[in-house]
């Protein structure tokens, strides 16, 4: 039931040959497939809901008892096929599918004549929540019933199961949005592009697609309504979507996979056509992440997402789970640099142990570094953990922290670093009033890093994750190269000359990245996918072509004018497909 067959939709409404949805494109490629959707999510059975009229209870506990085996054999089936993380979390659906303390919980339930559904939903409530207070490893397994039981309703309704849909054909996946939790079982061998009718280019799809490789586009409004098995051409870059696509589409594809193929090798070295150095580092989420990042040939890490490693935990991981997971990171780098960001939990990344989901306004409430102030302790042990880590590791550990907004937090923060012994520290500038403080926030920190999603998201007061502020949402906007100007400015201040990265998406975008070097920017870090990329084409300017870009750029109208632009000036990315 829950494996997708790509059907045939010639009968659909909505699959009109040669129809386009335009959307906007964040990350390049080309390609033709069939599109599968992301399920609905599975709605909770009405409360109290009985067995149906003419349904004995033995029946019901059989249909239950079904349904569970066949949701445990799928995820069984998949787990076969998959790897790394992926794999682990199969594994363990798998088991918990067919737990006999939930069926036979369920089944009590049933006796007393609840429906199969109601009793499997308030039977997992149950166990999840008793795994919860057991506390450590088994509170983790509380996600997995809870998992478990969307998938054996969806499959007692005879609908899709939840999640990534698989399929053993390659497809182009379709949905609203994506969250960080849902890649964990996309694989990308399966999925040949990504796109959403809502999420914004800097919206954590966007960043999945570019580090994955996968073209995307977002914020393609109604593709949703697109029918499972439409074929449809995805162009990454120009952000479309055509329906049916003809010749000329099936050609443009067959060039990209020609080019993407020149554009996988990077040299290791980041520089301008005149020899300036920029290096260029990657974003991590982890060990596997930073050990594919080396052999990419990243220069080190300009980003690791420490809250990546302990996405979905319930309680906070110990120090040790700490040190071995940062341990791992450092490992990859020797005699490299590796910053390190604090948690970076709320908002589009919540962490169970540490953020209030009821918060009226996650964006702009308790995350980042301001977990502090509600769950004090947390920071400080996670520096410990951190100083631990690096203690012998041959990696130049730099640690920051998330969502700084003054100099005082930044003193604070410099402060608890000190305390740890850890001796190069920093602070992202992501909110308007770090990059307009900058000079006063350097005189505590060694360094800073642009994150120009959250930077972008802040100045132009629009949620990151929302499709229909999608050109609002772009780091092209002139208000946003502002604030990275002053911030590179603030830098140069008091006398001192401290470095600014950028570690945000717009790294990743090669035309913004001459830009961005153009402002003063000194390091970009981006997905391990497009270093090449962004070598490439820095490697076709000079320094002063580039601060005449991002002249160029800074007083563009708009975010439109800026791009077209530069990228008119950049003939390179045109030959590239980029
Ligand atoms: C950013 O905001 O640019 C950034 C790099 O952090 P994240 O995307 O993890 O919020
Ligand atoms: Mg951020």
């Amino acid at each position: 039931m829950t494996m997708q067959t790509l059907p045939d939709s010639s009968g659909s409404d909505h699959a009109e040959p040669g129809r386009r949805f335009a959307g906007v494109g964040v990350s390049p490629g080309r390609v033709i497939g069939s599109i599968l959707l992301m399920p609905q999510a599975v709605s909770e059975p009405a409360a109290g809901e009985r067995l149906a009229e003419g349904i004995s209870p033995e029946e019901a506990s059989a249909d239950l008892r079904a349904a569970a085996k066949a949701v445990q054999a799928d995820l069984t089936e998949r787990s076969i096929g998959a790897s790394g993380t992926g794999r682990e979390v199969l594994e363990a659906t798998a088991l918990m599918a067919n737990d006999p303390m939930l069926i036979t919980a369920a089944v009590k339930l049933i006796t007393n004549g609840a429906s199969a559904q109601r009793a499997i939903w308030d039977a997992a409530a149950s166990v999840a929540e008793m795994l919860h207070n057991l506390g450590g490893y088994m509170a983790e397994r509380a996600m997995d019933v809870l998992d478990v039981r969307r998938r054996i309703v969806a499959e007692l309704r005879g609908v899709a199961a939840p999640g990534i849909p698989y399929s053993d054909m390659p497809f182009i996946l379709v949905s609203e949005d994506l969250a960080p939790a849902d890649t964990a079982t996309l694989d990308p061998a399966k999925v040949l592009a990504l796109v959403t009718s809502s999420g914004g280019p800097q919206s954590h799809t966007a960043i999945i697609a570019r580090s994955l490789g996968l073209p995307a586009v977002v914020a393609a409004v109604g593709v949703d309504g697109l029918a499972n098995g439409t074929e449809v051409f995805v162009d990454g870059a120009a952000g479309t979507v055509l329906v049916d696509p003809g010749a000329d589409e099936a050609a443009l594809a067959a060039a990209w996979e020609a080019t993407s193929a020149a554009l996988a090798v990077f040299d290791g070295t980041g520089r301008l056509a005149d020899g300036h150095l920029v290096p260029l580092l990657s974003n991590v989420g982890g060990a596997q992440d930073a050990v594919n990042a080396a052999a990419a040939g990243a220069q080190g890490v300009g980003l690791l997402r420490t809250e990546f490693c302990f996405l979905e935990r319930d309680a906070e991981p110990t120090l040790d789970e700490q040190v071995d997971a940062y341990r791992g990171v450092f490992d990859a780098f020797p005699g490299k640099k590796v910053v390190i960001r604090t948690l970076d939990a709320g908002a589009d990344k919540p962490l169970p142990f540490l953020t209030d989901a009821s918060e009226p306004n996650p964006a702009l409430g308790v995350r980042g570094y301001r977990t502090d102030f509600t769950s004090p302790g947390v920071l400080v042990r996670q520096l410990q953990a951190i100083a631990r880590a690096a203690d012998g590791s041959e990696a130049d550990v730099w640690v920051m922290a998330p969502m700084i907004s003054t100099a005082e937090e930044a003193e604070h923060f410099a402060g608890l670093c000190t305390t740890a012994g850890l001796p190069t520290t920093g602070v992202m500038v992501e909110v308007p009033s770090a990059a307009l403080t900058a000079a006063s926030i350097l005189e505590h920190v060694d360094f800073v890093s642009l994150g120009t999603n959250d930077l972008t998201q802040y100045a132009m007061a629009a949620d990151r994750q929302l499709g229909p502020l999608a050109a609002l949402n772009t780091p092209w906007q002139p208000a946003v190269l502002q604030l990275i100007r002053l911030t590179v400015a603030g830098s140069r201040d008091e006398g001192h000359d401290k470095p600014v990265g950028v570690c945000g998406e717009a790294a990743a975008d090669p035309a913004l990245a001459v830009v961005l070097v153009g402002l003063g920017v000194s390091t970009l870090s981006m997905t391990a996918r497009a270093l090449a990329a962004v070598a490439a084409v820095l490697g076709s300017v000079t320094l002063p072509e580039a601060q005449q870009l991002a002249a160029l750029a800074l007083t563009a109208h708009s975010a439109a004018d800026a791009r077209r632009i530069v990228r008119d000036k950049l003939p390179i990315l045109d030959q590239l497909g980029l």
